[in-house]
């Protein structure tokens, strides 16, 4: 089942932060090593210009420039800032923005299109070391890291954004069947966009994958292609990965357990040792026409095609299945699948066109 919440508009939706995923708090004490102030600068502030209100957190007593974005001002360390951000450095080989200081600090603008959670974040993974040390980020607040820092051309907290999201889009990790570690189409779409953005090899494959398997993103696909803020390569790939992802189910769901090529029967429960067994069929021969029966009576070839490494045939077909397969074929089967799953996920690489990450 695909969650009834992806829905057609959201496909179109640019990559900005998933709603779904919110931002957990901050641990106590950690977000306030700083005294909390609040409120206008007192003081020389010029003539409004640079009116705005302390950070809570990042507005050291010491510190040596004054930071302003979005009407909130941060008093930082001028040396940390021009160790860890490109941007910085050059911001602060310019003359600062008017005569006016600060705290007796020279002030700067931040660049417009950072964010101030951004901004927060980044400083948060520079200032404070033991910030993630018991607990990892959420992929909201990794995201957040990844777009700012980015934007400062600080590749430290880049580079860590970049390790966490390929955690949570663990390329080594196959789907789990129970869909616990399913991820949504549009949290896939967005990761898709910023993997092509910002170069994360680690996240495309599971990405990919939650695309591919989903059916509201094919039936959007069908209905308004234009609305999937996709690059048509990834479109392109994503139709090349449907057929391939078929053609490997068929392969698998049509094979008869313990059956030799030309149909007959090698289990056990056929050849006398359970008489009256389900599997007695496999003394009429047959049990390929049984079995194809079985497949297409259930709807598994064109259920399973879709998501190949979740659709357990065996399970979603018991009731059905056991009315003629004997537990020893069913075990089989499902065994199969199991090794299926790694082999299928690991052809992956090659259909999604992905170097081994
Ligand atoms: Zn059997």
């Amino acid at each position: 089942m695909q969650p009834a919440h992806t829905s057609k508009r959201a496909f179109e939706t640019q990559p900005i932060s998933p709603s779904s995923l919110k931002r957990p708090k901050l641990e106590p004490d950690i977000d306030t090593l700083e005294v909390p102030v609040s409120g206008p600068i007192p003081g020389p502030v010029g003539p409004g210009r640079w009116l705005g209100s302390r950070d809570h957190q990042f507005w050291y007593s010491d510190g040596n420039i004054v930071i302003r974005l979005e009407g909130v001002l941060f008093k930082l360390h001028r040396s940390r800032l021009e160790r860890y951000c490109t941007t910085f450095c050059e911001l602060f080989a310019t003359k600062p923005d008017g005569d006016e200081t600060i705290d007796g600090c020279p002030a700067y603008e931040a660049p417009p299109e950072l964010s101030l959670q951004g901004f927060k974040d980044v400083l948060a993974v520079l200032e404070e070391p033991l910030i993630y040390a018991n607990r990892r980020p959420s992929q909201l607040e990794a995201i957040s890291v990844l777009r700012a820092s980015e934007t400062l051309q600080c590749w430290q907290p880049s580079r860590l954004a970049k390790t966490w999201l390929s955690e949570l889009w663990d390329a080594n990790a196959i789907p789990s069947a129970d869909r616990s570690d399913a991820h949504s189409v549009q949290d896939a779409i967005l990761m898709v966009q910023l993997s092509r953005t910002f170069d994360i090899p680690g996240v495309l494959k599971r990405a990919l994958y939650e695309l591919v398997s989903s059916q509201d993103f094919w039936d959007t696909f069908a209905k308004d292609r234009p609305s999937i803020a996709l690059a048509e390569e990834d479109l392109t790939l994503l139709l090349a990965a449907r057929i391939a992802l078929a053609e490997m189910w068929q392969d698998f769901v049509f094979d008869v357990p313990s059956t030799n090529k030309g149909g007959r029967s090698l289990c056990l429960s056929g050849l006398g040792f359970k008489k009256h067994g389900p599997c007695s069929r496999s003394l009429e021969g047959g049990r390929m026409a049984s079995w194809a029966g079985s497949v297409l009576r259930g709807g598994h070839l064109k259920s399973g095609a879709r998501d190949p490494l979740r659709y357990n045939v065996v399970e979603r077909g018991k009731e059905d299945l056991k009315l003629m397969w004997c537990d020893a074929c069913l075990q089989e089967k499902e065994v199969e699948w199991k090794a299926k799953r790694v082999e299928w996920w690991g052809e992956l690489d090659k259909v999604f066109k992905l170097e081994r990450v």
